[in-house]
């Protein structure tokens, strides 16, 4: 089968590799279509894991075989069979560890094992026409309904990290929140969070972007740029303030800083009231740090002001129905977060455009062939 392989740093190349053998009890899913995931871009940008490895994980197909031997191990998860379309979870938490009990699922070592597998060391696999699903991973395979297409089914996972940290944040209803960068991840942020009864304060570089956020919900959206603003600002901007944009409110509740932006979360921190909480969720490289040179964090800010800094990162198992029933009946509706769909042989430059977003570009999926 054809498959992207990853050889090293910025090195994805489309080779011929055995369709996967299945062990008893394991499916073998034809991939219909993979998300191009951060997570994944880092990892081929800094080369963080040795090569190869074939990435992909946001991933939906159809079940084409289940392994002999022991398919009760299917059956005993759920109703799975040969022809289901399928949306893939290729971690799964074991529930019952000490971590698990704590609800920091993405702690958890049954979590960090990947289950499945396009070949060589498991990453997911979903750039490739096949991958083994292991029975490890089988409670996250959802079905997809009839009326869904594939593409809807790889936003799951996407879709349940955001209403993973959303449940993070200590919301009544009719808060403020800023959800800085409106990208893929915080539209589907400006969205499940109105749904959750919160006003939202979109901010973006990009006014195409802006729209996109009224359309999901936004009740303000306020257009950040790198010069006046360090909300979505980039680095070489920190030390410009942000008194020179106007904001429509004094304070919010909360702050999600879907942009990896640090300047966004110093900024954040001045805006949420007392005892409000700033999550970041875009902040996954491991070298970042809070030593800056023109801000600080006043220390004074969590203990007096309490004010949380918080994180969010991956996904909550338990959360995966309420997901499938928030996507499937559009109630969020992903199909408008897809902006482009590249063929396998052009993983590399999918993957390079949803590093460099352009204002035209959200969420960026690779097909294979025989794609819905
Ligand atoms: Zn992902
Ligand atoms: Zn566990």
């Amino acid at each position: 089968m054809r498959a992207v392989v990853y050889r090293g740093v910025n090195d994805l190349r489309l080779e011929t590799v055995p369709v996967p053998r299945l062990a008893a009890g394991e499916l073998l899913v034809k991939v219909a279509v993979c998300g191009v995931c951060p997570t994944d871009i880092k990892k081929i940008q800094h080369g963080t894991v040795p090569p190869p490895r074939i990435f992909g994980h946001e991933t939906a197909g159809t079940i084409v075989k289940i392994g002999a031997g022991n398919s009760s191990l299917v059956t005993r998860h759920s109703s799975l069979k040969i022809g289901d379309r399928v949306a893939l979870h290729h971690h799964v938490p074991c529930l019952d560890c000490h971590f698990c009990r704590h609800h920091a699922f993405a702690q958890c070592a049954t979590y960090k094992r990947t289950g499945i597998t396009a070949g060589f060391e498991p990453a997911g696999g979903g750039y490739a026409e096949y991958v083994r699903v292991m029975p490890f991973v089988l409670p996250g395979v959802v079905k997809i309904p009839a009326k869904n297409s594939f593409a809807e089914g790889a936003m799951l996972e996407p879709v349940n990290t955001v209403l993973k940290a959303v449940r993070r944040l200590n919301l009544l209803r009719g808060d403020a929140v800023l959800v800085a960068g409106q990208g893929p991840i915080g539209l589907m942020f400006t969205r499940l969070l109105q749904l959750a009864g919160a006003r939202v304060l979109a901010t973006d570089l990009l006014e195409t972007r802006l729209r996109l956020a009224k359309k999901f919900g936004a009740k303000w959206t306020m257009l950040v740029n790198s010069r006046q603003s360090t909300v979505v600002g980039r680095r070489r901007a920190m030390d410009r303030g942000l008194a020179t944009v106007d904001w429509p409110l004094k304070a919010v509740d909360a702050a999600v800083i879907a942009v990896p932006s640090d300047a966004a979360v110093f900024e954040a921190l001045a805006r949420v009231r007392g005892g409000g909480q700033v999550l970041l969720f875009a902040h996954t490289k491991r070298d970042s740090n809070i030593q800056h040179s023109t801000f600080n964090i006043q220390l004074s800010t969590i203990c007096l002001d309490e004010k949380d800094l918080i994180g969010s990162y991956s996904s909550d198992f338990t959360l995966q129905a309420e997901v499938a029933r928030l996507v499937f009946s559009r109630r969020l509706d992903v199909r408008s977060l897809i902006s482009h769909r590249f063929p396998l042989e052009q993983t590399a430059a999918a993957v390079a455009l949803a590093a460099q977003p352009t204002a035209n570009s959200l969420k960026v999926m690779v097909r294979v062939p025989a794609d819905d």
